[in-house]
């Protein structure tokens, strides 16, 4: 018994789909259902790729509306430390499954998570149905090093209980609030173990002045000297990389991760340099960044912000093709993101990502998870033109009308089961510490 879509549009082509034990068993235009099987009649809606989120802090949208409009500094001051001081794990439980009924409404079905408890993030996502590569952000600006190593291996511990949907990380916060010797231990264990890492690098200019500083060396270069530079790692913003940096990153096969939303709300003075990433080969994801400091967790809007900041930025509207942005936000241009195996990306195949035996990764292809959306086939906003053009500049995540992962539907109609309940018990948590 399986889920079988019939007639959703692919390409441009009326096209059957058929999920077998959470992965896509067939993909054509013959697939039809089996007897037993749950069928979507899709009524020539187009099947997509779902969006993924390379960068976010999801439970914070606790916070979401709160200090929006303080400076960086008293924001986390006045705002942010006094409550995740008071933090319980269900407060982060709760938070997390207000992001993911967010998530799943606007089509992303995979994030990447950097927060305190993850244990709690983890049974949230898990609860959600959701995918995620989750890790406790490590800091010991305070000199409690060895604390923060046995939180860390306490951590990873609860997050190996999970299943399959639950990828494991390290998440050392930054390289100005991490030391020398825990950025050298965490490359270690992640090495050992095999696990991601992620980490926010050159977010402002004050980061690379300060690192040159201390160190004589740019950051991206600081973090190779440690080791923390892998094809297991997954960098946050790289807004003030430069092209050596970008070339090391890529030779080193690390992803790096946009956040042009978060960028500009928090007027960093810029935005990754994304041509002169994708000239050195490097691959490209895209991120919200917390919903503390972006808003939204609708990726959609982080599409067009990218788009539009890219052309703004270099003068060149040429720079960015719709397909190609739609590739970074759906996890095609950067593999690592999507199904946590390492891969490289080629490219001398246009950024294609190249798998071990040739396939491609991930994607909508027999063999892959049965992760997909059917947008509405209605919408005013895709009823003309390419569709990539729309998606990019027209879209909101309001065009998502069905969201499955793994074989399961978790929105039908634009409708997430259970939202109210969910609200509900945000706001009261929110209220809890203080803020709501
Ligand atoms: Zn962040």
């Amino acid at each position: 018994m399986g889920l079988t879509v019939e007639n959703a549009i692919l390409d441009g082509e009326t096209v059957g789909l058929r999920c077998v034990d959470g992965t896509i068993a067939a993909l054509g235009p013959h697939v039809a259902a089996e007897p037993g099987d749950q069928t979507i009649e899709a009524a020539g809606a187009p099947l997509v790729s779902p969006l993924v989120n390379g960068h976010t802090h999801a439970a914070m949208t606790l916070f979401r509306g709160f200090g929006g409009d303080l400076p960086l500094m008293r924001w986390l001051q006045e705002v942010v430390w006094p409550v995740e001081a008071k933090l319980e794990p269900d407060d982060v439980y709760w938070g997390v499954r207000l992001a993911c009924a967010e998530m799943i409404r606007t089509g992303t079905t995979r994030f990447w998570d950097m927060y305190w408890h993850p244990g709690a993030t983890a049974r949230a996502v898990s609860d959600a149905w959701l995918r995620a590569t989750i890790g406790g952000p490590l800091f010991d600006a305070d000199g409690k090093t060895a604390a923060m190593q046995e939180k860390a291996l306490e951590n990873l511990a609860e997050l190996g209980e999970f299943g399959s949907g639950i990828e494991s990380a390290l998440a050392p916060h930054a390289i100005y609030t991490v030391s020398e010797g825990l950025l050298r231990w965490t490359a270690e264990l992640a090495a050992e173990r095999d696990i991601a890492v992620q980490i926010h690098l050159s977010e402002t200019e004050q980061e690379v002045s300060d690192c040159l500083d201390q160190h004589s060396l740019r950051p991206a270069v600081y973090l190779d000297r440690l080791g923390m530079l892998t094809e297991r790692t997954v960098l946050a913003h790289g807004v003030w990389l430069d092209r050596a940096e970008l070339e090391l990153i890529a030779e080193r096969g690390c992803t790096v991760v946009a956040n042009p939303v978060a960028n500009m709300k928090l007027a960093v003075g810029g935005v990754l340099p994304y041509p002169a990433a994708r000239e050195a080969g490097v691959a490209v994801g895209l991120g919200t960044d917390g919903p503390g400091s972006n808003d939204s967790l609708d990726l959609f809007s982080d599409l067009k912000t990218f788009a539009l900041s890219q052309r703004h930025a270099t003068g060149d509207p040429t720079v960015l093709p719709a397909e190609e942005a739609w590739r970074v936000a759906t996890g095609a241009a950067a593999p690592r993101l999507m199904n946590g195996e390492v891969q490289r990306v080629d490219p001398l195949a246009g950024g294609q990502s190249v798998a071990p035996g040739g396939a491609r990764p991930g994607g909508l292809h027999a063999g892959a998870p049965a992760d997909f959306l059917l947008l509405r086939s209605s919408s005013p906003e895709l009823s003309l033109g390419d569709l990539h053009s729309d998606l990019v500049y027209a879209a909101s995540g309001s065009i998502v009308d069905t969201t499955v992962v793994a074989g399961r539907v978790l929105m039908r109609g634009g409708e997430v089961p259970g939202v109210e309940e969910i609200v509900g018990r945000a706001v009261e948590r929110s209220r809890r510490l203080g803020i709501g």
